[in-house]
């Protein structure tokens, strides 16, 4: 069985064409300059990357150049439009109205549409690569939604309710949702796989550290919590996000320099973070390198960053009331030892201790748990394109039935 999954953003559309049984990835690219001009990336593993510039006036031309090149009988992987068996989009907020991978149907999609306004920037653009793809490959080829906030929908009213007047939860549905919910799900299968235990046994918390970051408490299979909220902009700081602050602030800040609103979520989201703090650089690889010349706001930045991770896991071992595995997963969590080792640095009361030799990797499945920990530490790849394509085949299969 092919996949092909698309995350489609406002003027670019990530793709990868994928076996869901065996995992392998067939073809992966980027459109990017959607409707502005037009460029495709296109890579087949083991080839070199391919760029062409080709007009993209709007979604609908890049997902036929992504076809054109899968097609092609010089770079291309299938040799017909029939080898694509379904459709798998990262759509990145459901609401309340979606726990699980959906079908996409007409109905289904005004459902979907209903939730823009809780994912603005992000929704419209989901919903409008589906119907690109639905221009171009017809109604025959089945589609499958999978959201970002679809795992979280377990939490419970405790860890979901805000403080606010009970209200705005009823009428305007703002609650804690958290985001990243495919790869908080595919690390916790992995983990399951990996310890040889059932999922369903197991209390994980799972940090998913890239340049957004997000860390779930996984109890049992279900997620429990999770640090991001009502909008991707909660719990541990990021690249350019400030993660939990007091709301205060924001008055205050509104007040004396005259900020409106979109002005300030503008600093929110795009210049604090570790960006905000070591005035250097959203990026983990950047602060190492101020690190290693003496920069010493982009130490505090990575500071700040790692001890908010880890009042989060001993926050969630509390919340789970024990801890079985935690997980470090995406860019920063996967690739970084000495980051893992700080963050993990003093929980061994809890039970957490790392191998440092095994620490010492990157980008690998591995469990760097020292010999008498009674907590393990993973690192996991993460593959939320394969959960995509998972889930996709799963909704599929399931039509035949
Ligand atoms: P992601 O959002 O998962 O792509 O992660 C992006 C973040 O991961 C950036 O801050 C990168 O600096 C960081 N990252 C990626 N690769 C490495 C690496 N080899 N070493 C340290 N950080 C890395």
């Amino acid at each position: 069985m092919n996949i092909l999954v698309i995350n489609a953003g406002s003027s670019s559309l990530k793709y990868q064409l994928l076996d869901p049984e065996t995992g392998k990835l067939l073809a992966k690219g980027l459109c990017e300059r959607i409707g502005i001009d037009g460029r495709l990336n296109h890579q087949v593993p083991g080839a070199d990357k391919r760029v062409f510039d080709i007009p993209m006036p709007t979604h609908a031309e890049a997902i036929q150049s992504v076809i054109d090149a899968l097609l092609s009988p010089e770079y291309g992987v299938i040799s017909s439009v029939h080898e694509i068996d379904a459709v798998g989009h990262r759509v990145v907020h459901g609401a309340e109205s979606f726990a699980d991978s959906a079908l996409i149907t007409d109905e289904m999609l005004s459902v979907v549409e209903a939730c823009n306004p809780l994912a603005p920037l992000h929704n419209p653009a989901n919903i409008i690569g589906i119907n690109a793809c639905t221009a171009v490959l017809g109604k025959n080829v089945p589609q499958v939604a999978v959201f970002d906030t679809a795992f979280h929908q377990t939490m419970p009213p405790v860890a979901y309710l805000y403080a606010l007047p009970y209200e705005f939860y009823e009428k305007d549905k703002v609650r804690r949702y958290g985001f990243h919910g495919t790869s908080h799900r595919y690390v916790s299968q992995r983990a399951a796989a990996m310890l040889g235990r059932p999922l369903e046994e197991l209390k994980l918390i799972t940090c998913h550290l890239g340049n957004g970051s997000s860390i779930a408490a996984v109890k049992y299979g279900k997620s429990v919590d999770t640090s991001m909220g009502f909008t991707p902009l909660a719990g541990v700081p990021m690249g350019t996000r400030c993660g939990d602050i007091d709301a205060g602030i924001l008055e205050y800040l509104m007040n004396k320099y005259g900020y409106n609103i979109d002005e300030m979520l503008d600093i929110l989201n795009k210049k604090s973070g570790v960006l905000g703090i070591s005035q250097l650089s959203s990026d983990f690889r950047d602060l190492d390198t101020g690190i290693e010349q003496g920069n010493e706001k982009a130490a505090l930045a990575k500071n700040v960053f790692m001890y908010s991770v880890k009042k989060y896991i001993g926050a969630y071992a509390a919340a789970m009331g024990g801890v079985d595995a935690v997980v470090f997963t995406a860019g920063v969590g996967e690739n970084g030892p000495d980051l893992r080792e700080t963050i993990t640095d003093g929980l061994e009361f809890l039970g957490i201790k790392l191998d440092k030799e095994k620490n010492n990797c990157r980008g690998q499945e591995i469990d760097v748990s020292a010999a008498d920990a009674t907590v393990h530490t993973l690192v996991i790849p993460t593959n939320e394109e394969l959960m995509i394509a998972m889930d996709t085949a799963a909704v599929v299969e399931g039509l035949k039935k």
